[in-house]
């Protein structure tokens, strides 16, 4: 895949949620001191941010998982419809002239 913006190749995407982020915070001892450590529980996502970022120019692609898919699918919407044109017109001109 072609990223649209810096046209470089990519094969990911990041993603960025908003919503609620559980973590279990606990402390460990480390040398002299203790350190604080969040162990993820469970992440749920809230549905107002939900950007989807090309990891080379950081721009956002891309805030429709299905679109984001599509895209790593590379199934690109232009090519289908010039496809889809073209059998069109295909048809057309095999059909039997009355
Ligand atoms: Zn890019």
């Amino acid at each position: 895949m072609i990223c649209p913006k810096c046209k470089e190749k990519i094969d990911w995407l990041h993603n960025y949620q908003s919503g609620e982020n559980h973590t279990r915070l606990s402390l460990f001892d480390f040398k002299d001191k203790k350190i604080a450590d969040y162990e993820l529980c469970e992440f749920q996502a809230n549905g107002k941010i939900n950007d989807f970022e090309c990891p080379e120019c950081s721009e956002v692609l891309f805030r429709d998982e299905k679109k984001a898919i599509a895209f790593l699918e590379d199934n690109d919407e232009l090519q289908e419809l010039v496809v889809e044109k073209l059998n069109k017109i295909k048809e057309k001109n095999d059909m039997p002239k009355v």
